[in-house]
């Protein structure tokens, strides 16, 4: 079978590599220079630094068999350490319990503490539905911690209220399942078999960022008779009915017009419609209309000092500091960089088109160096900005109606007799870099078995995302 599959990010890579495997004809074709998608990684001078923090963890055992065979075993072990900074304090994320009792001043604790009583007393009386972010997290904890943990970082990373954002990001985005389950998992730390424990292990490439796991991937593609074409963007996709007759694409300047048996697309879900030629109906497009995405800004400064804080990241939900979430790459693998400097990586949420999408490395630089500055981790005139990238496609944004949007858009792709979609792109799904590879090879499997291997299930669960 000859299988064209769309985008070089995780999910299109660990799908053709298992194609190839198993003896199929595949050409991957990617837009950018680059393969790996959002977890690539840039070399900036004497540094290596990724999307912001990518941390790769799993729970299933055959899946990091499998990591560590693509990356020949080249991989370092690391315990997570990631914090909320807020009012002078460092806060653990997960939060545990001991460390929120000793930092936050007693007054406030004695309010969340009958916050928590009320809200807990007010549900039995009258059931508070799980309907939105907001909803789902004062029930569990309360209104004050709710302010203080939650609503406060996702309002400002997010850009809208939190009782406009879906319950599911909640469920998946937050490790504890309540206040007594945090007080509890802190008195009695879970063992690593169950099934929300907090993942504080996780494995990154010794050398190259995390970007080294798409190089692999893509050299061994290429190893075992597949193509990946980078700056190969997919412009058209001619259908008859519900098959694919043919896939336009630009390579080298120059427009080809291929006739695979089999597409894969991994691409954002709405461009791909928007790709087909016929269109696909109009409450389809309408619906594409209504999925948006949040964009983010990474901004790399560069200090002259060995390491600035212990942390893999740390979150900024206060208002007053531009930058929503800091990381430093020296703590996922010291051979990032040199040895007497380092680099953090500051991100700003935006929508595309904005005032922040468009800032400039100096302007940009100037406020994160600003906000680090404020809060003490910097000195003043300590870095310098040598690097700005951004993501348009960061976030699927999780609104109240983005669930009855996209199941439009996938019953239509669902019936197409040679096409499926899948990644974190392909199903507008927030899934980590686990569940790319996951849904890949599942697709893969499926192809190659003619059966559905459960690609499309994976990152739908109750699960925590870590
Ligand atoms: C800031 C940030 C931090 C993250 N941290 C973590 C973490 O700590 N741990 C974790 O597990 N996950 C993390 N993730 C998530 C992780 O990056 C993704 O789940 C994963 O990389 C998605 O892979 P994908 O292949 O599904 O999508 P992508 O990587 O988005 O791949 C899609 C590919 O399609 C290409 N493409 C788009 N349009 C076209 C076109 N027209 N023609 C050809 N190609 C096209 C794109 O360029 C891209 O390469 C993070 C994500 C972000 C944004």
């Amino acid at each position: 079978m000859q299988v064209l599959v769309l985008g070089a990010g995780l999910a299109g890579l660990s799908c053709a590599y298992e194609l190839v495997k198993a003896g199929h004809k595949v050409t991957v074709i990617e837009k950018e220079d680059y393969a790996g998608g959002m977890a690539h990684s840039y070399t900036v001078g004497e540094h290596v630094v990724d999307h912001g923090p990518h941390r790769f963890h799993s729970r299933d055992k055959e899946l990091l068999a499998h990591v560590h065979e693509v990356m020949d075993n080249d991989l370092v072990v690391r315990d997570r350490l990631s914090r909320i900074y807020l009012k002078g304090r460092f806060f653990h994320y997960p939060l545990q319990a001991g460390n929120v009792l000793r930092n936050l001043p007693p007054h406030i604790l004695i309010k969340a503490f009958w916050d928590y009583l009320w809200i807990r007393f007010k549900d039995r009386m009258n059931p508070i539905p799980d309907d939105n972010f907001e909803n789902w997290v004062t029930k569990r904890f309360g209104k004050t911690l709710y302010d203080i943990f939650f609503g406060m970082y996702t309002e400002k990373a997010w850009h809208m209220p939190c009782s406009q954002i879906s319950a599911d990001w909640a469920s998946q985005r937050i490790s504890q399942l309540n206040l007594w389950d945090a007080v509890k998992k802190t008195l009695r730390p879970p063992k690593g078999g169950e099934v929300r424990s907090l993942v504080s292990k996780f494995w990154y490439p010794r050398v190259g960022g995390i970007g080294q796991l798409g190089r692999n991937y893509a050299k061994k593609i290429c190893e075992m008779g597949g193509e990946v074409l980078l700056k190969t963007p997919v412009e058209k996709l001619i259908r008859d009915g519900e098959r694919i007759t043919s896939v336009i694409y630009t390579r080298d300047g120059q427009r080809v017009v291929d006739h695979p048996d089999y597409v894969v697309s991994t691409i954002p879900l709405p461009r791909l419609l928007e790709a087909m030629e016929p269109l696909p109906p109009e409450d389809v497009l309408a619906s594409i209309g209504k999925l948006r995405y949040l964009s983010i800004i990474f901004v790399y400064l560069e200090v002259n000092r060995p390491i600035v804080t212990p942390d893999h990241w740390v979150y900024l939900p206060e208002k007053h500091l531009k930058v929503h979430r800091i990381s430093e790459f020296k703590n996922f693998s010291e051979e990032t960089g040199p040895k007497d400097r380092t680099v953090i990586c500051a991100e700003i949420t935006c929508v595309p088109g904005d005032e922040t999408w468009n800032m400039s490395l100096e302007d940009a630089s100037e406020i994160a160096a600003r906000d680090l500055e404020k809060i003490g981790l910097l000195k003043q005139g300590e870095s310098k900005g040598i690097f700005l990238t951004r993501v348009r496609y960061a976030y699927p944004v999780y609104d109240l109606t983005y669930k009855e949007n996209l199941q439009r858009l996938l019953r239509f792709v669902k019936p197409f007799e040679n096409l499926d979609t899948t990644g974190r792109q392909g199903l507008y799904r927030y899934n980590n870099m686990d569940h790319s590879l996951a849904m890949g090879r599942k697709l893969a499997r499926g192809l190659i078995r003619g059966d559905d291997a459960g690609a499309h299930d994976v990152a739908t669960g109750k699960e925590y995302f870590g």
